[in-house]
C-alpha cells in the first residue's frame, strides 16, 4: 500500500503557555525525552545563573554547561565538552543565541535537543537550522528540530522588550518571503511546497493582524506559536525558503557589510520585508506592513536603526551575493544602484508621509 500521508519531523511536545517552565522537569522525564534525567542543559554566562537556581533543584540528574553561544567555535567546544557525559538529551535554555548553539553541539552528538526559549527574537527556536559565525561571516548549519519546545511566557514578560519584538519582525517577513517563492514559481519554475507556505504564510498574518501588543499572554501566544510554527514550516520545505527570501537577504548583508553596528535579526528582517513589499509593487501591503511594525515599535527606515541611506542602498545592492541561488524580488528586478536609490527614496516618502 501506498504511504497516503507524509510524516513531518516535529517536536514531541510544544509547551507555549504562562507558568509552562514550573514542571520542566516533569516535561524532561517524559520517556521519549529523558527517562534517566541523565541531562546536559546549556546555559548563558550571564542570565542563565538564575535558570540554574531555579532549576538545578528539581533536576539533579543535570549537568550545566555555561556557553557564550553565538558562534560555530563555542558549538564545538560544548559538543567537546558534553560528548563524554552519556546524556538523554539537550537542553538549551535561554535566547536564540544559546539555542542555536545547543542545537549544533547536540547534533554533533548525536543527542535530542530540547528548546527552553527566554525570548522570542526569532524563527530559530524551533527550526531545523542553527546560524552561528564562523570564521568567513555567519553561516546557517541543518540540524534536527527541536524534539521538544517550552515557552513560558512568565519568562518571556522578563525578556528586553526589544528581542521580543524583533520575533514579531522576523514573522511578519514571512509574508514578502512566501511571496518572492511564489514569484520564483512563476518565474523560473521552483517547485513550492504549499503546506510549508501555508503554514510560514499564516504564522506571519496571525502576527501582522493581531491588535494585541508585546505586552499580552494573548498576543505573545500567537507570536511564540509563529515562531514555532515557521520553524516547523521549514523542516517541512527541507531548507529555509518559506521564512527567507528578500527580507532576509537584506538582513544578511546588514549583518555581513555592517558586523559590529547589526541590529536585531527581526528589526532588520522587518524593514528588509516592507521595503521589499513596496519593491514587488504590493504597495498597500507594503504600507499594513509598515504601520504594524511601527506600532510595534519595530524600524521601516534605517535612520532608525543607525544606518545611513545609502547604506542602506548598498545593503540592497548586496543582498542577492548573501544567498546565491535564491530568486526573489531583488533578483527579479536586478536593479542598478541608482535605481535602488530612487526606489528607496519613493519607500522613505511613501513611509514618512
Ligand atoms: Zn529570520
Amino acid at each position: 500500500m501506498p504511504v497516503l500521508t507524509r510524516l513531518i519531523p516535529s517536536p514531541v511536545v510544544v509547551d507555549i503557555s504562562a507558568g509552562a517552565l514550573d514542571d520542566l522537569a516533569g516535561l524532561l522525564a517524559d520517556q521519549r525525552i529523558s527517562s534517566s534525567g541523565k541531562l546536559a542543559i546549556a546555559i548563558s554566562g550571564g542570565s542563565g545563573a538564575a535558570l540554574r537556581d531555579r532549576f538545578a533543584p528539581a533536576l539533579p540528574g543535570a549537568d550545566w554547561y555555561e556557553v557564550g553561544g553565538g558562534t560555530l567555535d563555542e558549538a564545538i567546544k560544548l559538543a567537546d565538552a558534553m560528548k563524554s557525559g552519556r546524556y538523554d538529551a539537550v537542553v538549551g535554555m535561554g535566547g536564540g543565541k544559546i539555542i542555536d548553539c545547543a542545537k549544533y553541539a547536540a547534533a554533533r552528538i548525536g543527542l535530542p535537543l530540547v528548546a527552553v526559549a527566554t525570548n522570542l527574537s526569532h524563527d530559530g527556536l524551533c527550526s531545523p537550522v542553527a546560524t552561528l559565525d564562523n570564521d568567513a561571516g555567519r553561516g546557517s548549519y541543518g540540524v534536527p528540530n527541536p524534539i521538544a519546545i517550552v515557552i513560558d511566557l512568565d519568562v518571556i514578560r522578563e525578556a528586553p522588550m526589544r528581542f521580543v519584538r524583533s520575533g514579531v519582525g522576523d514573522v511578519i517577513s514571512n509574508i514578502s518571503a512566501v511571496a518572492d517563492w511564489e514569484l520564483s514559481h512563476r518565474e523560473t519554475g521552483e517547485d513550492i511546497d504549499g503546506l510549508a507556505a501555508a503554514m510560514a504564510r499564516q504564522s506571519g498574518e496571525a502576527v501582522l493582524r493581531h491588535p494585541g501588543g508585546c505586552g499580552d499572554d494573548d498576543f505573545l501566544t500567537v507570536l511564540a506559536e509563529g515562531l514555532v510554527m515557521t520553524g516547523i514550516s521549514m523542516s517541512v520545505a527541507g531548507d529555509s525558503r518559506p521564512a527567507s527570501g528578500a527580507c532576509h537577504e537584506i538582513n544578511h548583508a546588514f549583518d555581513l557589510l555592517y558586523p559590529k553596528r547589526a541590529a536585531a535579526h527581526g528589526e532588520q528582517c522587518g524593514l528588509g520585508a516592507a521595503f521589499a513589499m513596496y519593491l514587488r509593487g504590493a504597495r498597500e501591503q507594503a504600507a499594513y506592513i509598515v504601520e504594524v511594525l511601527r506600532r510595534h515599535g519595530l524600524p521601516v527606515l534605517p535612520g532608525e536603526i543607525g544606518f545611513t541611506d545609502e547604506e542602506f542602498v548598498k545593503a540592497v545592492e548586496y543582498a542577492p551575493q548573501t544567498r546565491p541561488g535564491r530568486y526573489t524580488i531583488l533578483e527579479h528586478l536586478d536593479l542598478s544602484t541608482d535605481a535602488i536609490r530612487d526606489a528607496f527614496a519613493d519607500y522613505a516618502k511613501t513611509v514618512s508621509s
